[in-house]
């Protein structure tokens, strides 16, 4: 639900301000009734019409982002730091991240209009996979690698079971590459998960969320989903 003078601002018709006062001056109907009242909360199903002309809906959009490191995973920033949806200048909709990856990770990010479409693949009982590669100080002992398995007490409580896979290590430069499937998505979570067993991550990067991939793409690139994979993300 969105207050009625932002919808007619997001829609181009009249600046927040000017909108008030078309409200205020009765020139708003909301599903065919005048409203006159500022608070009013709209959804994208009612029809608004201002002066007697229907505004259009949105039309949702979902992009798939190889978000680089070094960029915010948010709409703005109140630094001025750039952030994911500056990457996208052609689109006209209003597009947000679904979810966040930390500023230094980079990686597979979904980009979307579609407010239900994110709650729903980001709310923790959708349970959606996501693949992560670490690259982390130290090589990981099989009894390290276990207990990222199945779980570690961080201190907003233990993390959900992970698949864990050490895909090479180096003992020269005491460096490995681990691979780690979460389905919970809280702050920080992997770079935690890995210190809380004694192997901080150097660099990372999120290489698949649900089946998605970023096959084709490089840092800074993105697509758009197709209708199918929208669909089977649903
Ligand atoms: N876990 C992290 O630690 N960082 C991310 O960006 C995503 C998951």
């Amino acid at each position: 639900m969105e207050r009625l003078q932002k919808v007619i601002a997001y829609a181009g018709i009249a600046s927040r301000r000017k909108a008030e006062e078309m409200i205020k001056q009765g020139l708003v109907k909301v599903n065919g009734q005048v409203v006159r009242e500022l608070g009013t909360k709209v959804s994208p199903s009612d029809s608004v019409e201002v002066e007697g002309v229907k505004l259009e809906k949105e039309r949702k959009v979902y992009h798939l982002l190889y978000k680089p490191r070094g960029i915010i995973s948010a709409v703005t920033d109140d630094k001025g730091r750039k952030t994911v949806t500056d990457l996208f200048p052609e689109v006209e909709q209003r597009i947000f991240p679904v979810g966040r990856l930390d500023y230094e990770t980079s990686g597979l990010l979904l980009l979307t209009n579609d407010g239900e479409f994110s709650y729903q693949l980001t709310h923790p009982k959708f349970k959606i996979d996501k693949t992560y590669v670490a690259r982390v100080k130290g090589i990981p002992t099989r009894e390290a690698l276990r207990q990222l398995e199945r779980g570690v007490m961080l201190e907003d409580g233990k993390t959900a079971p992970a698949r864990v896979r050490l895909m090479s290590s180096d003992s020269k430069s005491g460096k490995a590459i681990v691979a780690i499937t979460i389905h919970e998505g809280r702050n920080r979570q992997v770079r935690r998960m890995f210190e809380a067993v004694g192997y901080p991550v150097q660099k990372l990067k999120r290489e698949q969320f649900a089946f998605l991939t970023l096959h084709g793409l490089n840092a800074g690139e993105s697509r758009e989903l197709t209708h199918h994979e929208v669909k089977q993300l649903r």
